[in-house]
Formats: structure tokens, C-alpha cells, sequence
């Protein structure tokens, strides 16, 4: 048995949830009445609270901001019929969690902590965890250094909070998406594998500049040769190529992904022989020519499975199968669905029960 950890309470004395749109919520500009927060000095996690959603106090020389000290994680807690909440595999982000701590020479955070933090908040704002289909609370946990100090050196103290916010569907339509043969996401020995928060910053320029040519999403390729398919946006790229599943391998420049992992797990028990391996540019597109590319969607936790319509490499654009007749995908994304709102039988014991 794990112990429970002695988490201070201050509750709102003001909940805005009755004066919250649960029909209009754009991602990420929500957030629930309680966050979590936890300090890191003198070698331990102290403070460990639930306090009221709002503003902190930051010196303006924390490394976090200048060095960019920080990483985050994403999950989704769910609500099922009979009114449990569960969140979705929250080991597999208190391992990775701890993955990037270790890349930019932060704290590591126990397994407990991380978990007992999410489920405070959680539980003390379950009636912000949406009943309607296709909607969660989206639960952002995130560490930053929080030494006032401007020497280029890791920071002693840091912090570690959660937020959390209800959302709808994050991509509410099939996704034109390109190639991106200049611009790089990771190179090998960067930090790609973490979820750290410069990795997104330095996105921001080459996914606008998509954006401006009419884009939806890109597929970043590998920092080399541009020739390997690494990952889509902010998830991972997956494809169904001659019946097979591909995808790229998680190492170095790829996001371990949770949902990635989950589709892996699925195929394999449904029979589909999966490869995890450098895909080339060159067979995608071979495979959209021929028809043997029979699905293509991104895969992550706030995406869930973003279904591609169209490929465009080089200005030359090619068209994908419709996605309500994809076979793979629709299946993978109506289990995923069923068992993260206890529609279907958790067999793999992936839902994490709050409260
Ligand atoms: C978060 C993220 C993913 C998806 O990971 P999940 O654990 O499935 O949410 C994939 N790629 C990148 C770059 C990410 O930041």
C-alpha cells in the first residue's frame, strides 16, 4: 500500500463553476476552482497544497524563464455514467514526467506525489469533469525553477503545480497536413523525448508559417535529412501502411507517447503486426499514391486520434480515404472511448480511479 500523503487543503471561497459555459470551452482557456502546488528546496518536496485557482508570485529572474527550466505533462480525467472519475494511465506520465526532469538537470518528483496531487485536485473539483461525450478535464501538471538567480547553473528550488480545466474535442475536422523538410523538432542528443517547454516554443514559428499555407498540423521529419517521419505536432504520428501499424520509434527526437502506446497495445492484441521503426517520407507517399496507406492520424492525449485527410510534401498535396471508413482508426478511437468512460471493461487496468 502506498501512503497518503498529507496534502493541505484551503478550499474557494468563490466557485465560478455556475458561471462557467460548459457548451463553449475552447481548450485551455477554462480552468477548474483548485490547483496543487509543491516546493522543491534543500533537496526535498515540501508545501505540498490544494489551494484556490489564481495568480503566483514569481521573481522575475527565475531561470525558468530565462533558461528555460520547465516541462509539463497532459492527461484527461474522465466521467462515466454511475459518476466515477478516472484518469487515463497516469504512471505512464509519472515515468516520463520524470524523464524530462532528468534532461534539464531538475528535481525528479515520487510516483505518489505526482499521482496524489492530480487526484487532490481532481476530486475537490469533480463537478468540473464534464458528463457530455467526447469532453474531459484536461489536467496539466508542470515543474519550473524558481531560483531568482541569473547564472546559467540549475536552479535549487523549483515548483511543481497542477492545473486543470475542462475541454471539448481539441481538432473538430479531418487535418490537411505538411511535410516540414526545413524546420526541426528534435535532433538526436537534443531533447525532443521530453515534454519539455522550449521544445513547443521553438514549434510555434514553423507551425504558423503552416498555418499561413493553409495548413491544420505538420509532420515534423528527422533534423538529418528530412527524409524520416517523426512525429505530428504536439502527437504522435501513426500510419497503416499494407495493413501493418508503423511508427517511429521513441527514441531521442519522439514523445513516448501514452495514447501511442495504447494504440500499440490494442493492435497487438487485435492481431496487426506492428513496427516501430524509421519511416521514410518516400513510402508514405508511395503508400497515399497507391492506396496502400489506408489510415494516417495523430495520436495524444488532448488530440486523442486526429484523423489526416490530405499529405502535402514539397507543394505536391495527396488525398487520403475518407475517415468515417477507416477501419483501424475508428475502432482504435470507439475502444479508446469506451474504456476511458467505463463503457467497456478496463481489462488493462488503465483507468485510475479519483476518490
Ligand atoms: C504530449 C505529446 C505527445 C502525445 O503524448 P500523449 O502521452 O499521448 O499525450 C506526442 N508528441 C509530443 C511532441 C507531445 O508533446
Amino acid at each position: 500500500m502506498t501512503e497518503t500523503l498529507d496534502i493541505k487543503i484551503t478550499k474557494t471561497t468563490h466557485s465560478r463553476l455556475a458561471e462557467t459555459d460548459f457548451d463553449n470551452l475552447p481548450f485551455g482557456k477554462t480552468f477548474s476552482d483548485h490547483m496543487f502546488v509543491a516546493d522543491y528546496a534543500d533537496g526535498e518536496w515540501k508545501n505540498l497544497q490544494v489551494i484556490p485557482y489564481g495568480e503566483i508570485g514569481l521573481s522575475p529572474a527565475i531561470s525558468a524563464l530565462h533558461y528555460g527550466q520547465s516541462f509539463f505533462e497532459g492527461l484527461k480525467a474522465y466521467k462515466h455514467a454511475d459518476g466515477k472519475v478516472t484518469i487515463f494511465r497516469p504512471d505512464k506520465n509519472a515515468i516520463r514526467f520524470n524523464k524530462s526532469a532528468e534532461r534539464l538537470c531538475m528535481p525528479t518528483l515520487p510516483e505518489e506525489i505526482f499521482l496524489q496531487s492530480m487526484a487532490a485536485v481532481v476530486d475537490l473539483d469533480r463537478e468540473w469533469v464534464p458528463s457530455k461525450p467526447n469532453h474531459a478535464l484536461y489536467i496539466r501538471p508542470f515543474m519550473f525553477a524558481t531560483d531568482p538567480y541569473l547564472g546559467v547553473t540549475p536552479s535549487a528550488t523549483y515548483k511543481y503545480m497542477v492545473i486543470c480545466g475542462p475541454v471539448g474535442p481539441y481538432f473538430s475536422k479531418t487535418l490537411r497536413v505538411k511535410i516540414e523538410t526545413y524546420y526541426t523538432r528534435a535532433a538526436e542528443g537534443g531533447m525532443g523525448y521530453a515534454k519539455a517547454a522550449g521544445n513547443y516554443g521553438s514549434a510555434m514559428l514553423p507551425s504558423r508559417k503552416a498555418a499561413e499555407e493553409g495548413f491544420d498540423q505538420l509532420i515534423w521529419t528527422d533534423a538529418k535529412e528530412h527524409k524520416y517521419v517523426e512525429e505530428m505536432g504536439a502527437a504522435n504520428a501513426m500510419f497503416m501502411l499494407d495493413g501493418k501499424l508503423i511508427t517511429a520509434e521513441a527514441k531521442d527526437t519522439i514523445l513516448d507517447g501514452v495514447t501511442r502506446d495504447t494504440v500499440i497495445a490494442l493492435a497487438k492484441e487485435w492481431g496487426i503486426e506492428v513496427e516501430t521503426r524509421k519511416v521514410s517520407v518516400a513510402e508514405i507517399i508511395e503508400g497515399a499514391k497507391t492506396g496502400k496507406l489506408t489510415d494516417a492520424f495523430g495520436a495524444g492525449t488532448a488530440a486523442t486520434i486526429a484523423s489526416v485527410g490530405s499529405i502535402s510534401v514539397d507543394g505536391e498535396e495527396y488525398f487520403l480515404s475518407d475517415p468515417k471508413t477507416r477501419e483501424f482508426s475508428q475502432k482504435v478511437l470507439a475502444t479508446l472511448d469506451a474504456i476511458k468512460y467505463g463503457r467497456a471493461e478496463d481489462t488493462h487496468g488503465w483507468n485510475y480511479l479519483v476518490g
